[in-house]
Order: C-alpha cells, then sequence, then structure tokens
C-alpha cells in the first residue's frame, strides 16, 4: 500500500515513457514502471527516480495479452491498493507500404497500439470506477489525424485510439473518470532514431517551433492531463507537435 497517488505507465523502460514515469514520480505520485522485454532498462528507470527521492516499481507485462493485463492490474490494485491514472503508452511500428505488409505485421502493431491500450482500460476501469475518479491519457499520433504513406498499420492503430478514446470518455465521465489522448508529432527516441538523416531534416523543416520534439515536452503535457488541474479536459486530443498539425 502507498498514501501517495498511484500511476500505470506502459512502455516505460525507455523513451516517451520513461520521461513521462520520471516527471509523475518527480511530482510525487508512485509509479508502476511497466515494461514488456527490457526489464534491465525498466529497473533503470526505478532506481534513477529512487535516486531522486520518488517511488517506483517496475512490472513485466505484454499489454497485447487480454489475460496477461488483467492479472498485472488485479495484481497492482491488491498490493497497492488504488490506481488514480493510467498512461497507455507502449507502442512499436512495423512499417511498410500496404502492398508490400504481411499480415502478420499489420496485426501486431493493432495487438500493442490499439488493443493493448483496449486492455489496460478496460481492467484498470474496474477498479476507477469503484474509486469514482481517475486520469486516463492514451498516446495516440499526428498519423492517426493525418495519415502516413508506409504507416496503414499504425496510423490505422492510432486512429483507433482516438475513437477508442472518446468513446471510454463518454462512458466513464459520470464516474469522474477523464479520458483524453495526446498525439505527438515528430518526437527524438529510438522509434525514430532509426529514419535517415534527411528524413529527420525535412521533418525539421515542416515544424513551425523548427526543432524536432523531445521526450520531456510530451512528458510534462501528460503529467497535465493526469492532475487534479485538469479535471474539466475529457474525450480531447492534443497534439504535442510544435505546430506540424493546425
Ligand atoms: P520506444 O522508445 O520504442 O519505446 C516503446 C516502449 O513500449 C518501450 O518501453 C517498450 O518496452 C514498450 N513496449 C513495446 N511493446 C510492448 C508490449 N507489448 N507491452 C508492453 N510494453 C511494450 O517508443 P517511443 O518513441 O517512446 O513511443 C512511445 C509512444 O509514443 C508509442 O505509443 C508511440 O507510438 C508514440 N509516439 C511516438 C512518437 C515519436 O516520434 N517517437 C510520435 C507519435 C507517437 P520493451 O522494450 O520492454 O518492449
Amino acid at each position: 500500500m502507498t498514501d501517495k497517488k498511484t500511476a500505470i505507465v506502459t512502455g516505460a523502460s525507455r523513451g516517451i515513457g520513461k520521461a513521462i514515469a520520471l516527471e509523475l514520480a518527480g511530482r510525487g505520485i508512485f509509479v508502476i514502471v511497466n515494461y514488456n522485454g527490457s526489464k534491465d532498462a525498466a529497473e533503470a528507470v526505478c532506481e534513477e527516480i529512487k535516486a531522486k527521492g520518488g517511488e517506483a516499481a517496475a512490472y513485466q507485462c505484454d499489454v497485447s495479452d487480454f489475460t496477461a493485463c488483467g492479472e498485472f492490474f488485479k495484481e497492482i490494485t491488491k498490493t497497492y491498493g488504488r490506481i488514480d491514472i493510467l498512461i497507455n503508452n507502449a507502442g512499436i511500428t512495423k512499417d511498410g507500404l500496404i502492398m508490400r505488409m504481411s499480415e502478420e505485421d499489420f496485426d501486431k502493431v493493432i495487438a500493442v497500439n490499439l488493443k493493448g491500450d483496449f486492455n489496460c482500460i478496460r481492467h484498470a476501469s474496474r477498479q476507477m470506477l469503484k474509486q469514482r475518479s481517475g486520469r486516463i491519457v492514451n498516446m495516440a499520433s499526428i498519423v492517426g489525424v493525418s495519415g502516413n504513406a508506409g504507416q496503414a498499420n499504425y496510423a490505422a492503430s492510432k486512429a483507433g485510439i482516438i475513437g477508442l478514446t472518446k468513446s471510454a470518455a463518454k462512458e466513464m465521465a459520470s464516474r469522474g473518470i477523464t479520458v483524453n489522448a495526446i498525439a505527438p508529432g515528430f518526437i527524438e527516441t529510438d522509434i525514430t532514431a532509426v529514419l535517415p538523416d534527411e528524413v529527420k531534416e525535412s521533418y525539421s523543416k515542416a515544424i513551425p517551433l523548427g526543432r524536432l520534439g523531445k521526450a520531456e515536452d510530451v512528458a510534462k503535457t501528460v503529467a497535465f492531463l493526469a492532475s487534479d488541474d485538469a479535471g474539466y479536459i475529457t474525450g480531447q486530443v492534443l497534439s504535442v507537435d510544435g505546430g506540424m498539425n493546425m
């Protein structure tokens, strides 16, 4: 049990999820650092949080597995007594043009990015509905709004997250639970590190604020939507993209 607010951040072993975990912990929130395969990295995130005076614990769970998610949320509720904040951040890409995209690559991206969010919302909402309070923030993407050549699976998963977010917001509003999505633009993490320099440069030129985003830019926005200050905001998709989408 903890007397702090409890937040679960999926895919928090690196990138945007790690920045969110650090930001929330810095605001006095107990953070569950979820990962799938990167145990050492997730534990290192917890150590970093603890070294800064915060509290955190690492938990493995493949968010695309409905049953495993059920067990994960049951364990968290039993151990810590509450779930105040759920940040559905875990995500993957398997890019390719539709003509060449395998069925497996389409299904896998939908399973982790979209179904993973459903699984976590489904299992967290039980406790949040009981508490009659909660904050859920889902990580969509600018490409879920605009589409992107070579990312049909990813863009479809992110567009799906927007529909899921608005539906969940409508279902849960009467119980004091807010559900919002963030649509990051181009953020410098492992997901974008694989892109060639000329692609990054062309993205930079298309960003009115003139620079690629940092994981911390997204983390601060997530922390706001997860805070008491955002209590009158639900069902929204907030772009954190340096002005790319306007
Ligand atoms: P990243 O650096 O590749 O990190 C992805 C995280 O997701 C890792 O912690 C990974 O953990 C976890 N993960 C992957 N599959 C998982 C699964 N099945 N179950 C649980 N965790 C899983 O990615 P990122 O760039 O930080 O992106 C984070 C989120 O922001 C994603 O949803 C992404 O789509 C979204 N986003 C990113 C950008 C961008 O420009 N970077 C833009 C728009 C949206 P393991 O290593 O343990 O698997």
